[in-house]
């Protein structure tokens, strides 16, 4: 499994990040009924997304396909700086004798070891962004595909392997998964509800529409969250 998230299984960094961030024995929650946001995607929008709206009592799912943690985490911003740091002592070391530094001919650079560092430091704060984490912060995590239904309703499937689609109405079975959208704010100045819905067409077939959609929900449609 870890080598589909491009993670090495030998190693014992990376087997360590995906014990955090796409555990292969997570086993997802019965979802709850109704929740007031679902994020898709636990990347650094979506973990923050979520953490920030648990921590002001909202009942929140976060999905992810993939790793949690997204880009920055796995292959973006915390791999890149271990890497350049490696880059930044080779370099001092080819410009040492200006600074009265002699070094002796003949270092060599070992481009493995500078990759197992980073994986090591990258599986080492792994467990901020850890579904566990999120999980004891009150989030109910879902590994696996998401997909809208229909536009309150995502479902999700794969990724842990126990999840497969059930009924249509946002029930779960034992081996099924649906997951409620309901976004829910506050219609300032006349106190009433309204529901909004975004979501991002990034996966759509037409290509005009590969951007992100917002649309108002008119208040007969809101329903309330537990
Ligand atoms: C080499 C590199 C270095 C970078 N360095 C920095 C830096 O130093 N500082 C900085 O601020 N930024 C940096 N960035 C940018 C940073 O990584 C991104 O801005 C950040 O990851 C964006 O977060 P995101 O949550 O929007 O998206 P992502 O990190 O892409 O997360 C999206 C998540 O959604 C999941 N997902 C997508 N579709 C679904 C679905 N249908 N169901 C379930 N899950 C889904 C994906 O698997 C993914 O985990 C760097 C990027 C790169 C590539």
């Amino acid at each position: 499994m870890l080598e589909a998230f491009g993670l090495l299984p030998e190693d014992e960094h990376d087997r360590e990040l995906a014990e955090n961030v796409h555990p292969g024995n997570w086993v997802n929650p019965s979802p709850s009924e109704r929740y007031n946001i679902v994020v898709l995607g636990a990347g650094t929008a979506g973990l923050i997304t979520a953490i920030v709206s648990a921590s002001l009592g909202a009942k929140v799912a976060l999905v992810e396909k993939h790793l949690m943690g997204g880009d920055c985490l796995n292959v973006g911003c915390v791999p890149s700086k271990g890497i350049i740091r490696a880059a930044r002592a080779w370099a001092d070391l080819q410009r040492a004798a200006e600074f009265g530094i002699g070094v002796p001919p003949g270092v060599t650079c070992d481009f493995g070891a500078v990759m197992s560092r980073m994986r090591r430091l990258r599986a080492r704060i792994s467990s901020n962004d850890s579904a566990q984490r999120y999980a004891k912060l009150g989030v109910d995590v879902f590994l696996g595909h998401g997909r809208f239904a229909n536009q309150e309703t995502i479902h999700v499937e794969g990724g842990a392997g126990e999840v497969r689609a059930a009924g249509r109405h946002g029930h779960t079975g034992g081996t099924g998964q649906h997951v409620r959208v309901h976004a829910r704010q506050p219609n300032r100045g006349s106190g009433r509800q309204r529901v909004s819905q975004c979501r991002r067409d990034s996966e759509s077939h037409r290509p005009h529409a590969r951007r992100h959609s917002c649309r108002r929900l008119s208040p007969s449609r809101s329903r309330s969250a537990p």
